[in-house]
């Protein structure tokens, strides 16, 4: 940890998760990620290993089609009731040929196995942690990215046709979590705009969705993104409707069973070592953690009335020296892609600034911590007339600092602008 870093970290912790208060913790436990990943066999021993631990019960949930173990590891507080707690599950490396999420999850559970550090026990007494680390044992063996019925699981949550998305489904119907991780690696090669970088994808807003799923999920999304820029990590966060495929594991939780659920991708190449790989992980699965910790997840009870006091108004926080200023671009069309458009903002950071979202006719459709400060928006998402674009810019506590808007017409024959 950098000390600049560290010092970054103190001034946020006013909102800070208390397990992100040390401010090494992600790099403790990133330390334990090796150079080359886990086998199939190497990461069995180590579960048994593992089992030897108070605070993990490692089990099997069944076996895939050529026989390997598909296993589950629970992370609790043994003198605490799994019932007070929240639970959450994460799902690693669907696609066999994707180990940073495996390796990630095999580090967290090396460091809650052994660890006496304050935050992570307070941790452990409020949440469980239902870790999937090779939900693909037979494709890991393999190094490729379906299973050993040759299906790719990612898209197997409509039929839930194979042992290891069944085996899964059994896990969230026995345990019903609060949140779900669904952890991936992206190519390096990769064409496609939205793959050029970190991503996490959540739920985003739509009529048809509980207020609460999508208020906790740009929430969490909002404070990983400020984590992960504190940390040095570019992100970008998409939001998925109602309508998109429901055959991946991220939208069957969250569109289907309707919980808080995260899809995280990081990125391979440009020097990107299988430890940097799981550090991204890492700190997803701390500030998801944290969230259901410490945070409030469904509505506050209204506040009770109280009679006004008359007192001095406080003295207006100074300004920062170098405030954030933004202004929305006007779209254009995709090059890249047909039929979208993109979203652009002249973002002049200043000292206070974290992330930033572009919002459609007032919902969030992407947020990020990431220059060029774009996003590739499919016009068909658009209604028919007008529409309302904003960027909104955001410090660390998830204040808006500097906003703007652009009212345009956007249809699938090309752009229109208006004022
Ligand atoms: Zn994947």
């Amino acid at each position: 940890m950098k000390l600049s870093r560290f010092a970054v970290l103190v001034g946020v912790l006013l909102w800070a998760p208390a397990v992100l208060a040390r401010a090494d913790i992600v790099e403790d436990i990133a330390s334990l990620v090796p150079a080359d990943p886990h086998s199939y066999a190497e990461t069995m021993t180590l579960l048994r290993q593992l089992n030897q631990s108070e605070r993990i019960r490692a089990v099997s949930l069944g076996n895939t089609s050529k026989g390997r173990t598909i296993a589950l590891a629970v992370v609790r507080d043994p003198r605490v009731s799994y019932r007070n707690t929240r639970k959450l599950l994460i799902i690693a490396r669907q696609h066999g040929n994707e180990p940073a999420g495996t390796e990630a999850v095999l580090a967290l559970l090396r460091h809650l196995a052994r660890t006496q550090g304050r935050a992570e026990l307070g941790l452990l007494k409020r949440v469980t942690i239902l870790a999937i680390p090779m939900a693909n044992p037979d494709g890991a063996s393999a190094m490729c990215r379906r299973n050993g019925a040759g299906v790719d699981l990612n898209r197997d949550w409509v039929a839930l046709s194979q042992p290891e998305t069944q085996a899964i489904e059994r896990v969230y119907e026995r345990w019903l979590p609060d949140a779900v991780m669904d952890l991936h690696e992206l190519p390096s090669a990769s064409k496609k705009a939205s793959y050029q970088e970190n991503f996490v994808e959540t739920i985003g807003t739509a009529a048809t969705l509980p207020a609460s799923l999508s208020r906790t999920t740009g929430e969490v999304s909002a404070r990983i993104s400020a984590w992960m820029g504190h940390y040095g990590i570019p992100l970008h966060c998409y939001y998925d409707t109602p309508d998109d495929d429901l055959r991946l594991c991220h939208r069957h939780f969250g569109l289907y069973h309707q919980v808080p659920s995260y899809l995280f991708e990081s990125k391979t190449g440009r020097g990107r070592s299988l430890r940097d790989r799981a550090e991204y992980h890492i700190l997803g699965m701390l500030v998801v953690a944290n969230h259901l910790a410490y945070h409030e997840v469904a509505p506050k009870p209204l506040p009770l009335p109280v009679t006004p006091t008359v007192t001095a108004p406080a003295p207006a926080p100074p300004p920062p020296a170098k405030p954030t200023k933004v202004r929305m671009l006007e779209p254009v069309a995709d090059e890249a892609r047909e039929g979208r458009a993109l979203l652009r903002a002249e973002v002049t950071p200043g000292e206070d600034f974290a992330y930033l979202t572009f919002e459609l006719n007032g919902a969030v459709v992407a947020l990020t911590n990431q220059a060029p400060y774009q996003y590739s928006m499919e016009i068909s998402r658009c209604q028919e007339g007008a529409q309302e674009l904003a960027v909104r810019c955001y410090d660390a506590s998830g204040r808006c600092i500097a906003y703007d808007t652009r009212a345009v017409r956007l249809d699938n024959a090309g752009l229109v602008m208006g004022e």
